[in-house]
């Protein structure tokens, strides 16, 4: 009998563990994805860029003799039809770790197993499992350091390689069509804009290691700091849908290392941030959904994502040229650099006093690489509110950070396209993907800041200081 291999963030055939011990038993294999309500939660980039991904592992799937079959609907609904239609005798997936795919993938488990279906769940999203790593107490870690000193002498294994075919069945189950699901439906005018922007599948992820290891790595730990410069890897928006393996790149910058790259070691622990944000979601899942220390509660931040400063803030019209660059960065392409999410995430919960949620949001609607654990410890880091956080009162400058890390000015001249008499694509390309309703052009004027650098620091230090009384 079959056995049915769901997808979800798995979307690669090599460093498969499922894929892997599902060839080694000789069953023929049906995969399937499904669109279900994880998906139809998500926001509009990342469904828009897991339907890419999708439409590329159906094809890779077809050049090792197989086949993707797409399914609309709840989960386990759609998993049981489908253990009907085709006699499949088990239902295995890749775990998953975020609150809500654990709520369907427990659903699934419970409602399968109750009729008598095999349901198992593999490793792969991670380096190392959350519960595997402990403190001395058995607790699990809350700061980044102690837990990278903890794992990272740890071996993760070899990558597994890509199975040649995969035993098909006598017969295939009906599919649906990806392009009926339109899921860049969300997506307005920016779908076409932001496409140009991404590197999708499988072997363009495996292209995208080798040259940053080739070109960048060396260089990685001065560079990754400049968003003016190409310093980063670009591997996000694969890792998150599973099209290249943790593994797969720990081991390659392993590799660098052991021949002498001198930003490898910095790659390294950028990988275990990711590692750390999944064991402390893991542990901790109102990491996505509130303060992760309470005290925050009583904090006086605007909550409303329509106040005009948080409107100025996701439109890119702060006066302020460093975010402004940087959320239209978002907006055209679907990712932004690191830096700015520092100085946007910094300047929306401080300077605009506007709580973490309302920046978290709209990242998990416009950013490709949306990443539910990076993203959370990432706004709660910024926002001083996480286990492991910048301290609310180191308030980023966005004016001299800019200085700093866009020296010449080519950042904010890449986006910003009002008073540039022949605008670059970039910006125009931000123009394109933006609502119409939004009423931007090139030559309107570009803003006063609408909170000062000076200004907005002394209110958020102001209120910091008074969150008590
Ligand atoms: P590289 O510098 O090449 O790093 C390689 C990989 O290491 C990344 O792909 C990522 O998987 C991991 N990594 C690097 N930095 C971090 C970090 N600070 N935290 C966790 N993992 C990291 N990352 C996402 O993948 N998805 C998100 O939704 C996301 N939201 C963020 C929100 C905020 C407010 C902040 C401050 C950070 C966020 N990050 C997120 C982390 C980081 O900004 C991105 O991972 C990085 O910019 C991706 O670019 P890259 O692949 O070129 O990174």
């Amino acid at each position: 009998a079959p056995i049915l291999l769901w997808f979800r963030r798995d979307l690669r055939l090599a460093d498969h563990p499922m894929l892997a011990e599902a060839v080694e038993t000789g069953a023929p294999l049906i995969p399937v994805f499904v669109h279900d309500e994880v998906v139809e939660g998500q926001g509009a980039a990342p469904r828009f860029r897991l339907g890419l991904s999708v439409e590329s592992l159906a094809r890779d799937l077809e050049g090792i003799g197989s086949k993707l079959i797409l399914r609309r609907g709840r989960a386990l609904d759609s998993l049981r039809a489908l253990v009907v239609e085709t006699g499949a005798r088990a239902v295995w997936w890749s775990r998953a770790y975020d609150p809500e795919a654990r709520a369907r993938d427990a659903e699934a488990m419970e409602g399968l197993d109750a009729e008598g279906i095999e349901t198992r769940d593999f490793t792969g999203h991670l380096l190392f499992e959350p519960e595997s790593v402990e403190t001395k107490t058995g607790g699990y870690y809350k700061v980044y350091t102690p837990y990278m000193k903890a794992v990272r002498s740890r071996d993760p294994g070899d990558p597994l390689p890509m199975p040649a075919r995969l035993p098909a069945p006598e017969s295939w189950p009906d599919s649906e069509r990806l392009d009926d699901w339109r899921m860049g439906r969300d997506m307005r005018h920016g779908a076409d804009v932001v496409a140009r922007y991404l590197t999708v599948g499988e072997a363009a992820a495996r292209a995208r290691l080798g040259r940053f290891v080739a070109e960048r790595i060396e260089d990685y730990h001065v560079a990754r700091d400049r968003p003016d410069i190409e310093g980063t890897s670009g591997l996000s928006e694969n890792l998150t849908y599973g099209e290249i393996s943790i593994r797969t790149c720990y081991r390659v910058a392993l590799g660098a290392r052991e021949a002498g790259a001198g930003g490898a070691e910095t790659f390294l622990k950028e990988l275990l941030w990711r590692e750390f944000a999944y064991h402390l979601l893991h542990h901790t899942p109102r990491l996505i959904t509130r303060n992760w220390r309470a005290e925050w509660d009583r904090f006086p931040w605007s909550e409303d994502g329509d106040s005009q400063e948080a409107t100025a803030w996701k439109r890119g019209r702060t006066g302020m040229r460093f975010v402004d660059a940087a959320m239209r960065e978002l907006y055209a392409t679907g990712r932004m650099h690191n830096r700015a999410r520092m100085i946007t995430g910094s300047y929306l919960t401080k300077h605009l006093m506007t709580h973490w949620k309302i920046g978290h949001d709209w990242f998990a609607d416009c950013l490709a690489d949306w990443d539910p654990a990076n993203n959370a410890l990432g706004w709660q880091w910024i926002a001083g509110s996480g286990p492991d956080a910048a301290p609310y009162f180191r308030v980023y400058n966005p004016e001299s950070q800019l200085d700093k890390f866009d020296p010449d000015g080519a950042y904010q001249r890449a986006w910003i396209a009002e008073g540039q008499a022949d605008p670059p694509r970039t910006a125009c390309d931000f123009l394109d993907a933006a609502p119409r309703r939004w009423r931007l052009s090139a030559d309107m004027p570009y803003p006063d800041p609408i909170v000062g650098a000076a200004e907005g620091r002394d209110r958020a230090l102001a209120a910091y200081k008074g969150r008590d009384s």
